[in-house]
Order: C-alpha cells, then structure tokens, then sequence
C-alpha cells in the first residue's frame, strides 16, 4: 500500500501563491489555462526538488496526480492503486563490503583501488608474490608493457584488454586479478557503472598509481593480503500513475506524459554548466504535459465521446531512457491489443505566440492522421483557426515515451511546442510558461479525440526511425534503435531501421550486439566507441545473441 506524502497543508500552501492571473478570455479558457497554472505551479515547486524518479520529489508528484484522479473520478488502473510501481537499473555499484588490505594497511576503496563492474564476488586471503603466477592464488599484473606496446595504436581498447586477459588468467588459474600502472602512461581506468560485461568469475581489481607505488614497487616482495570484492547493480524504484474511463467499449485510447525530470541533475542529464546543484524545476518538462493530462481527463470524464474507453498515463522513469512508458508496455494493465492510438505530450507549455508553432510528431503511424489534419490546411487562416501552426514529423519514434507504443505497432501522435533555452536546466521555471497556448492545444487535442471518436478504429502505419536521444551523431551507424533499459551484456535493438546496414545484415529488434570487428560490445558506451572506429564503406563482422543462439554476419557501414 501507498502512503501518500503530500499533506493537504503542503498542497494549499503551494497552490495559494500559484493562483493570481490578468487575462481577457472565455470562462472556460480562463479556467482552464487557470486549472493548468495550478498543477504546473505544484509540480514545478522547488518544494518537490524536480521530481526526480526514486526521490521523495516524484512521490509527492505522484499522490498528487492519484489524487486529481480520484478527484475526476477515474478508476485507479495502477497495480496499486493509481500507481504502478517499476524497478530502474541504474547499473553497477561497489557494494560496501569490498575492501583490500596489505599487510594490514586497508585501501580506501574507490580511491586507492576499485573493483571492475564485471568482477566477481569472492573473499581472498593469501600471500602471494608480486612477480610470480602461481596456481589458485591471486594474480599481479602490471599494465606498463601492454600501455608502452600499444601506445601509437589508437584502436587499443583497455578495458577490453583486461576483460579478456582476466577471463584466460581466471582459466590458466588465477582466483584473482590485481592489476596497477608502474608506466608514466595515463591508463584512464575508471568504475564504468554502465559496463555490463559478463564476469570472469573472479575478483579484478584496479589499484591507483599512488598505492600501486607504496606497496608493489618491490616486485619479489610476497604480501600479505586480504581482499573482498562485492559489486551489485544498483536499482531505484520509479511509479507510472494511471487512471481509467471505462465506456464499456472495445478500444482504448491511451492518453500519456512524463512528470519526472532531473532532480538536481544528478544523473548526467542536465544542460546546467554551473557546478552549483540546483533544482530543475521542469516545469515546460514536462509538468506542462502533466497537466494537459490531468485536464484531459477532466474533459473526456464528462464527453460524449464513449466510442472508446480511455486510460491515462503519468510516467516516471522517461529521462533515464523511457523507463515507465517501457515498463508499461511490457507489464500492460489493459490489454494492448485492444488499444486504438496513443497520444503523448512532452513540453507543451512554451507555444511561441508570434509563431504559434506546435509540433505534430508520430503523423506517418496511421493514415486517420493525415486525414484529420487535412482540414486545418485549408482553414489556417478562417474563422475556425485553432490559432495553432502544425508542423508534423512523420516518425512514430523520437527522445519521449510514444516511442514505447509505436514499438508494440500502436499508431501515435506527439505533441511538442520545441526546445529552448531553459531546456534541461534549472530556468526552467512555472512562470515561463504561455498558459493561454497551452489551454489551446489541449482543446485542439480534446477535439482531435472527438473527431476520431466517429471513425472505426485507426489502422497502424511503420515509419522511418529517428535517434531516440539527443546524444552525439556518429560517422557511421548501424541503423539499430538500443533498447536503454536493457540490463544484460551488450547492446539490445530495440529497433533495426529500413535500409540501414544493420537490416541489410539481417539482423532484427531483440538481437543483442555482442561484438563489432575485433570489439566486444559491453555496454552503451562501448558500443557508442566502437561506432567511432569505423568509416563510410568498412564492413566487419557482427557478432550477435538471438534468442539462445549466438550468430555471427557482415554488416557494411
Ligand atoms: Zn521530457
């Protein structure tokens, strides 16, 4: 059971400075662009600490989605609740239990040494000597020769190195790798939380020039150490919030937008460049989405429109890779293949009013899109103008929680009033926020859902693929779109695109890339390094996990 935390107290608090407005318009416009100042007002408080997913922020978001469900009178369609509870795997962590101590001088962990992400979990005592190799006793190996060797080679791949060479010490005998650097050379050996690698079976461990210097400087010296190593992937708890309208009816339309954001930025996602921690308030990203949710529902609660039912989605987890809306799709409270279409919103509070731009993404996914949006071509400039400007982008997937749907073959729409300035920073602010445009765009989407409401239901149409995040571009690509939440070794496809190398080798979504060329795909970021090393026109070996079987083919970049 869920104990909400947020106190009426609190709530009244937040939503009495959150209220005072000048505006000219209809009684119904001004209430709701008022109803969405207040929800954006709470959600964007420095009170909830932007929201972070797993932080006491996204809970008091959470209880107070549940409660302006239950307040609109939608069924709770969480798994507890209006809630649906998921894990995120936030990768590897050094458990507290690893130590490492020489002739009882304990090194600070993580500092003074570390283990590697894959290593394994074992408790050593022992004397071994530095320079010699003996038979079930830990291994020293200093990487100053292999360093110098390859020091012009620039497709040497260290952690690569060390993965393979622990695996065959870990075969010819070693229960345990002890690695360090007597060159001058920098080795750059860091605790990759994203490595996923398989485990040798064996402790690895990396100690730090410094301590390496103290206690292995005399190479024929035996030691005397004792070392525990314990790495475990370091999982945080995430909630979707979802409610429900049953028309009895055989379709379902789902209705989605993210309320998490980035907390103080503590997950590598911020565009703040100060070092200073501060408060990303989020409140066009996407407490304004959140809100268009929340009066949706309000509207549809009451609509004429019963030819589907209608479930609505708050997701958490969207800006560590579309955790919630992924987790969703693979653990549905309704039955997917009973759902229509879906329409999600990320950042629709920032409408330009000198271009009144909104975004239509997901229009290629049914051809019911293009046959709706037909009408306001001609009349953009006649009486029934929304006053909005659409510009469409085909594509069913792109950097939001659509993108999840779209993968299980739902035709989706996404809107978006753009990026700018305040986008993932700090600056972000309620007060930003162009409440009349966004009060627009949720009527225009109330009255899209009217519209499809007299059609049979919408027939799904594939289209072309684009990047999923906003990270870097490469000179080559495989075509592959990487699943982010996948946790095993490798790099999972969540997608293969048309006509790209990666589909032309035949490869499809749900293989894992093990390995490209001479490189092993250990994570995210390995294989982001490895892309890197290729150009226009090389073709290399692809090895790759379908299923229980372990393929190989020839993809050319
Ligand atoms: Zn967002």
């Amino acid at each position: 059971m869920i104990i909400p935390r947020i106190s009426l107290g609190l709530l009244a608090a937040i939503l009495i400075t959150g209220c005072h407005s000048t505006k000219k318009i209809t009684k119904a416009d001004t209430s709701l662009s008022d109803s969405l100042k207040v929800h954006i007002s709470f959600l964007a408080d420095d009170r909830l600490e932007g929201r972070r997913t797993g932080t006491p922020g996204e809970e008091l978001a959470r209880d107070y989605i549940s409660q302006a469900f239950a307040r609109i009178g939608l069924l709770p369609k969480g798994t507890e609740w209006y809630p649906q509870s998921f894990q995120v795997n936030e990768g590897r962590q050094i458990d507290s239990v690893t130590e490492f101590v020489i002739n009882g001088n304990r090194l600070q962990t993580g500092k003074e040494f570390f283990p590697f992400p894959f290593s394994g979990d074992a408790m050593i005592e022992a004397m071994p000597a530095i320079a010699v190799q003996e038979l079930e006793m830990p291994w020293f190996i200093d990487l100053k020769e292999t360093l110098e060797e390859n020091q012009k080679n620039p497709h040497f791949d260290l952690p690569d190195y060390i993965r393979t060479n622990s695996k065959k010490a870990k075969d010819r005998g070693a229960t345990a790798i002890i690695l360090y650097n007597s060159s001058v050379i920098e080795d750059k050996l860091v605790f990759d939380k994203k490595d996923r690698s398989p485990s040798p079976g064996i402790p690895v461990l990396y100690v730090a020039k410094e301590a390496a210097k103290k206690y292995f400087s005399d190479s024929i010296a035996t030691l005397n150490i004792k070392l525990r190593s314990s790495v475990s992937d370091k999982m945080r708890g995430g909630y979707n919030v979802i409610g429900y309208i049953d028309n009895k009816a055989p379709t379902t339309v789902i209705v989605g937008a993210h309320y998490d954001h980035l907390g103080y930025g503590e997950d590598g996602n911020s565009r703040h460049t100060s070092h200073e921690a501060a408060i990303h308030n989020g409140a066009d990203d996407n407490a304004s989405g959140t809100a268009a949710l929340i009066e949706l529902a309000r509207k549809l609660k009451t609509s004429n429109a019963t030819a589907n039912n209608y479930l609505f989605i708050a997701f958490s987890g969207e800006e560590l890779g579309l955790y919630g809306s992924k987790y969703f799709t693979d653990h549905p409270t309704v039955d997917l293949k009973s759902v229509n279409y879906m329409i999600n919103m990320d950042m629709v509070g920032r409408l330009s009013d000198s271009n009144k731009v909104l975004t239509v993404g997901g229009y290629g996914t049914s051809p019911a899109w293009g046959e709706y949006y037909k009408q306001f071509d001609q009349m953009n400039n006649g009486p029934a103008n929304p006053g909005l400007i659409f510009k469409y982008d085909s594509s069913g997937t792109g950097p939001s929680d659509h993108t999840s749907f779209y993968r299980k073959d739902i035709p989706v729409l996404f809107y978006f009033t753009g990026l700018h300035t305040d986008y993932h920073k700090p600056s972000d602010d309620a007060d930003k926020i162009n409440y009349n445009g966004q009060a627009k765009i949720v009527e225009h989407i109330y009255s899209l859902v009217e519209w499809m409401n007299a059609r049979p239901r919408l027939a799904f149409t594939k289209t072309r693929e684009t990047q999923t995040t906003t990270s870097a571009r490469f000179s080559v690509s495989m075509g592959i779109m990487p699943d982010y939440t996948f946790t095993g070794a490798g790099v999972k496809a969540d997608g293969v695109s048309e006509g790209k190398p990666a589909q032309k080798a035949g490869l499809k979504a749900g293989d894992i890339i093990l390995q490209i060329g001479e490189y092993n795909v250990s994570s995210m970021e390995s294989y982001m390094q490895t892309l890197g090393k290729f150009k226009k026109g090389d073709k290399a070996k692809v090895k790759y996990q379908r299923g229980k079987d372990v393929l190989e083919t020839t993809v050319e970049f």
